[in-house]
C-alpha cells in the first residue's frame, strides 16, 4: 500500500499519532492513552529533524517540568518569539528546498481559487488540483512525502508543545457545518464559535472584526510553511509565531478578532491596547487560546479567541 493510501485509510479512525506506523512501524491495535504518551515522549528514533550536526534530537523537557533557569530561558524565546535563538530546529537544505517548491505551489492554488476557498481546502483538493491544473502542476513524491514528515512529526522536537485537534493529514472542513462571515472573507463554525462571535459583536459593536476564522489543513500549513520560510527553515521560531498544520484549533472551533483601522497591530501585542481589547477584557466573557507566558510553545496572541466546543 503506497503511503498516500495508507494515510487516507487512516481518516476518521481514532489514530492520535501516526508517524510510527508512516515510518514502517505499523501496528493495528488502536493506541491508548498510554501509547500516546509513549509516542509524545518516546525513544527519540523516529525523528525527521536533527541538530545542526546531524544528530538525532534529543526530546524536550516539557514546559510544566521546567523549573529556575530553564523556564526563564522558555519564557524569554517565547516573548522575543520572531529571534532565533540557541536550541531552535531548522530544517536541512534539502528539505527547505522542499518546502520552497511546496510552498510555490500552495501559493498557486491558492491565487486560483481565492482566499475565502482556499480557507476551507482539503489536502486532497488541493493535491487533486494541483495534478489536473497546468497553471499548479502536480506536486512531486518527494513534496508530498516531505508535506507528510511536517504533518505527522511530533511538534514537540522543535518546541510546540499543544494539542493536536486534527489527527490526520487528509482530514476536511464539512462545508455545511460553517458559514461565511460577511466582509470578512472568513468563515466560522456553527454552534459555539458562530454564537460567540454574535456575542462579542453585538456587546462590543462593529468596531470589532473577524480577522481569522476557519482554517483547513491546507490554509495552515500554508501559513507555517510561509513562516518557516521568512525564518530561514527555522521551524521552532516559525511555531513560537503560530501553531504547525493539525495543531491549530482555528481548525474546529477558534477564531481571531481585531479593530477596524487597527491593521497590522490586529495580530501584535499593541492590540491590548485597543479599545476592542479593552471592552473585551472587562466584558470577562473571553477566554484566550495563548495567554502570556502560557506552556503551549506559543507567544502571547491577545486577539485569538479559544472557543471549546
Ligand atoms: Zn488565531
Amino acid at each position: 500500500m503506497k503511503r498516500r493510501d495508507f494515510i487516507r485509510s487512516l481518516a476518521g479512525a481514532a489514530v492520535a499519532l501516526s508517524p510510527a506506523s508512516l515510518l514502517g512501524m505499523t501496528r493495528s491495535d488502536p493506541m491508548d492513552a498510554e501509547d500516546v504518551q509513549d509516542a509524545l515522549l518516546g525513544n527519540g528514533d523516529l525523528a525527521t529533524f536533527s541538530g545542526p550536526d546531524g544528530r538525532t534530537l534529543p526530546l524536550p523537557d516539557l514546559p510544566p517540568r521546567l523549573r529556575g533557569r530553564d523556564l526563564e530561558n522558555y519564557l524569554h524565546r517565547l516573548r522575543v518569539f520572531n529571534a532565533t535563538h540557541d536550541g531552535d530546529v531548522f530544517l536541512d537544505a534539502k528539505r527547505f528546498d522542499l518546502l520552497r517548491s511546496a510552498l510555490a505551489r500552495l501559493e498557486r492554488i491558492q491565487k486560483m481559487v481565492g482566499f475565502g476557498n482556499f480557507y476551507l481546502l482539503s489536502f486532497d483538493e488541493a493535491v487533486h488540483l494541483a495534478q489536473t491544473r497546468v497553471e499548479v502542476g502536480a506536486f512531486t513524491t518527494d513534496e508530498l512525502d516531505f508535506l507528510e514528515q511536517i504533518f505527522y512529526e511530533r511538534a514537540l522536537l522543535y518546541g510546540f508543545f499543544g494539542e493536536k485537534p486534527m489527527k490526520n493529514l487528509t482530514d476536511q472542513i464539512d462545508r455545511r457545518e460553517v458559514v461565511k462571515v460577511p466582509n470578512s472573507g472568513n468563515h466560522l463554525y456553527r454552534g459555539k464559535p458562530l454564537e460567540m462571535y454574535t456575542l462579542l459583536r453585538r456587546r462590543v459593536g462593529n468596531k470589532l472584526i473577524l480577522t481569522s476564522g476557519v482554517r483547513s489543513v491546507v490554509k495552515q500549513f500554508m501559513l507555517f510553511l510561509s513562516k518557516i520560510h521568512e525564518g530561514n527553515g527555522n521551524l521552532s521560531r516559525a511555531s513560537r509565531s503560530l501553531a504547525p498544520p493539525g495543531y491549530s484549533y482555528h481548525g474546529i472551533s477558534d477564531f481571531d478578532v481585531g479593530q477596524t483601522g487597527f491593521g497590522q497591530h490586529n495580530f501584535t501585542e499593541k492590540f491590548v491596547e485597543s479599545e476592542v481589547f479593552k471592552h473585551l477584557h472587562s466584558m470577562g466573557v473571553l477566554s484566550l487560546r495563548y495567554p502570556r507566558d502560557n506552556l503551549t510553545g506559543v507567544r502571547f496572541e491577545p486577539w485569538h479567541v479559544k472557543v471549546d466546543v
